[in-house]
């Protein structure tokens, strides 16, 4: 069977496991070995070079979900963020990123790449107009994320794949928020795919990966500098990751369903002022969204209406727990100016659209009922505040 034609939950189920030829069990043997023979063997195997039998096992399956010739994995999303980035960068070049990126990401770029000599520039909105002024002779990687936390804008994959090409530029995408699932970015042209496999991959608040998948070109050129950078990925994650990932398809489809229906109640009721997900016929990216997506995803975000205490509201809910992380099984909230976004200033979320009031909300696998539930209490606790305070 080839790869390319079985579907995602096989992938995810079966291809890359290691076979155990002992036992004949039925899942991949675990390889803690970080000591393997270098006589009589074509390849030196060592954890730092990314080929344990356990990694080579998983990087399969994800280049398999990402439809690529390879994949790499990292101990977290940043090393494989960082990793990539500074392999097809070096000093005099500069590097084009979409306007409202994961903070560790904006954080990676504006506090080290000065010292490398290398430039960048943010876009100015996600328009081809806005990536296209950005772009100089030196530019060597366009650098895009959607949808884009925390307010969900979507970036017209193909658009920035074909300006790139225009201009011999590489194309990465950070895929973490859709996963593979949700969307395959390489069908529009985009060339290396990043995920913090932290989140949708893991999928359980248990793991701390990422990675990367992209041709056996551009992973060649990743691994040349991974292996002296040094961001592997102990064997133990590894095998818990590909344990994680066999029931990913079906995670993120129920995270899906469950999104969609939250975000319709919350867009209904009369204490929410906004809600951002790209599901949502209301939302501006919506036809973008339906165009290059399977799936719209398991975040939204969204602000309580006016005089309401979005605080309150955050320490009211019981089932629903505040968390810096997402995308795993629990539903969590977490308030992008109070902690992802805190960095950037008042100003600069402003002018991003993140209010104070605003609400990203990571969808769990939870009976819809029971979310809907805690945030209905909350809001009536937030509420009564309101009529205590007009007494
Ligand atoms: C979490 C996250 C990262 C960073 O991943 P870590 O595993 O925390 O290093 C990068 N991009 C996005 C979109 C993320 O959500």
């Amino acid at each position: 069977m080839k790869d390319q034609h079985i579907g995602l939950n096989t992938i995810c189920t079966h291809v890359g496991e290691v076979k155990d030829e002992q036992f004949q069990g039925a899942v991949s043997p675990m390889y803690l070995s970080s000591s393997y023979a270098f006589m009589d063997v074509d390849i030196k195997r060592y954890p730092r070079y990314f080929n344990t039998p356990n990694q080579e096992a998983l990087c399969k399956k994800i280049a398999a979900l990402e439809g690529t010739e390879a994949a790499m994995i990292f101990g977290s999303g940043m090393a494989a963020v960082s990793t990539t980035l500074l392999a097809f960068l070096q000093k005099g070049d500069h590097i084009v990123l979409q306007q409202s990126l994961y903070g560790g990401t904006y954080n990676l770029v504006v506090e080290e790449f000065k010292k490398y000599g290398i430039s960048y520039t943010f876009t100015d909105g996600l328009s081809k107009d806005a990536f296209a002024k950005a772009i100089t002779p030196q530019t060597k990687i366009l650098y895009i994320e959607t949808p884009s936390n925390p307010l969900m804008s979507i970036t017209d994959m193909q658009m920035v794949a074909d300006l790139a090409r225009e201009h011999n530029i590489i194309t990465i995408i950070d895929n973490t928020f859709a996963s593979p699932i949700n969307q395959n970015p390489l069908k529009f042209g985009i060339d290396i795919m990043i995920h913090s496999a932290t989140k949708y991959m893991g999928g359980h608040s248990d793991i701390c990966a990422g990675a990367v998948a992209a041709s056996q070109e551009h992973i060649e050129r990743i691994w040349n500098l991974g292996k002296n950078l040094g961001g592997s990925l102990s064997d133990m994650t590894v095998w818990m990751l590909e344990r994680s990932m066999k029931t990913m398809v079906i995670r993120v489809k129920a995270q899906n369903k469950n999104a969609k229906k939250l975000a319709k109640w919350l867009h209904k009721n009369s204490a929410i002022h906004k809600v951002y997900y790209p599901g949502l016929k209301s939302h501006p990216d919506h036809l973008l969204a339906k165009a290059q997506m399977s799936g719209y995803g398991g975040m939204l975000s969204f602000e309580l209406a006016e005089g309401l205490n979005a605080e309150l509201f955050q320490k009211s809910l019981q089932l629903i727990k505040p968390s810096m992380s997402l995308a795993g099984v629990e539903s969590t909230v977490l308030s992008p100016a109070q902690t992802s976004h805190f960095l950037l200033g008042e100003e600069a979320r402003a002018a991003q659209g993140i209010t104070d009031g605003l609400i990203r909300f990571s969808v769990g696998i939870e009976d819809t009922k029971d979310i809907i539930a805690d945030i209905e209490q909350a809001l009536v606790m937030v509420r009564s505040q309101v009529e205590l305070a007009e007494i």
